[in-house]
């Protein structure tokens, strides 16, 4: 018998007492998610089969950002609205800072579809001018997006895995939306399932030995440390280009695991790459937070 993702996240609160509150917040998030409908990103793809082929072949993701001029965000927009009740309803910092973003939209006349939409769209500077005027800091704002597409995204997943089916793709990269993949899940025969950070596609891929990300192929260098043995995640990081992945040991195929559950309990791990000089795969030193746009960057790195 399979446990749904809320008794799941239940269990996972009740053995991580620290954590509890940023699972609280991820369960509201959860609860309204479960009460939304998704918005059609299908307008945003382009599936005919020679698209999809030249896209594999040059390893460039299915969706260029810059077309999501081309979708509404009306389901989208409540969903951020109400994460943004949530924040306000949880105090402290959270509090002060969705009170910001609202009152930023409301005096400068315009609302949460122009911001999911401009983010979306447009370029770094923009989004830092954004975190300027609105006094919300860009990961968050990136963030909230994230949260607020997620059952779109799963929605437009359902359609493409029949496309991206038997796909050879083995770039460290997402091949939907281009985001770079913030865990790995190793599993048997050498493969690996990586975990969109942005839009929360997951795919199987062979990963050259190594680097993921600059491809170095040294062990005294490149190596897995394993930090928490009961949670089975480690990080692979490259002492070559200092950037690092989360791994988790889970090398059974049907061992189903809940990327935003291993988002939680890994933020240790992230800390102590981080203090450790280490950055997130596919971050630039400069920029942590943004992910790879499609249409406006190049993917490739
Ligand atoms: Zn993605
Ligand atoms: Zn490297």
């Amino acid at each position: 018998m399979s446990m749904s993702r809320e008794q799941k996240l239940a269990a996972h609160i009740r053995a991580r007492p620290h954590l509890k509150q940023i699972f609280q917040f991820h369960q509201k998030v959860e609860e309204i998610w479960n009460a939304s409908a998704p918005d059609d990103f299908l307008p945003v793809v382009d599936l005919r089969d020679q698209n999809v082929r030249d896209r594999r072949r040059i390893g460039r993701p299915l969706i260029d950002r810059p077309t999501f001029e081309r979708v509404g965000f009306a389901n989208s927009e409540v969903q951020l609205r109400k994460i943004l009740t949530v924040m306000r309803q949880g105090g402290g910092e959270r509090e002060i800072l969705a009170q910001r973003l609202t009152s930023f939209l409301r005096t400068s006349g315009r609302n949460e579809a122009w911001l999911i939409r401009t983010i979306l769209t447009r370029d770094d500077a923009f989004l830092d001018s954004l975190a300027n005027d609105s006094e919300v800091p860009a990961p968050l704002l990136i963030h909230l997006i994230k949260l607020s597409l997620r059952i779109s995204f799963e929605r437009l997943h359902e359609t493409l895995r029949t496309v991206l089916k038997d796909m050879d793709w083995d770039h460290a990269l997402c091949p939907v939306c281009g985001g770079s993949p913030f865990l790995g899940q190793a599993l048997s025969m050498g493969q690996r399932r990586y975990f969109c950070y942005f839009c929360s596609f997951s795919w199987t891929a062979t990963p050259p030995e190594g680097c993921p990300a600059c491809g170095l192929v040294d062990p005294d260098r490149v190596n897995l440390l394993y930090k928490h043995p009961e949670e089975n995640q480690g990080i692979l990081a490259c002492e070559g280009c200092f950037s690092y992945l989360k791994i988790v040991d889970q090398r059974s195929e049907d061992e189903i695991i809940n990327p935003d559950i291993q988002e939680i309990i890994g933020l240790h791990l992230d800390m102590a790459a981080g203090e450790m000089g280490f950055r997130p795969l596919g971050q630039s030193p400069q920029r942590a937070e943004v992910i790879i746009r499609p249409g406006i960057d190049d993917p490739r790195f």
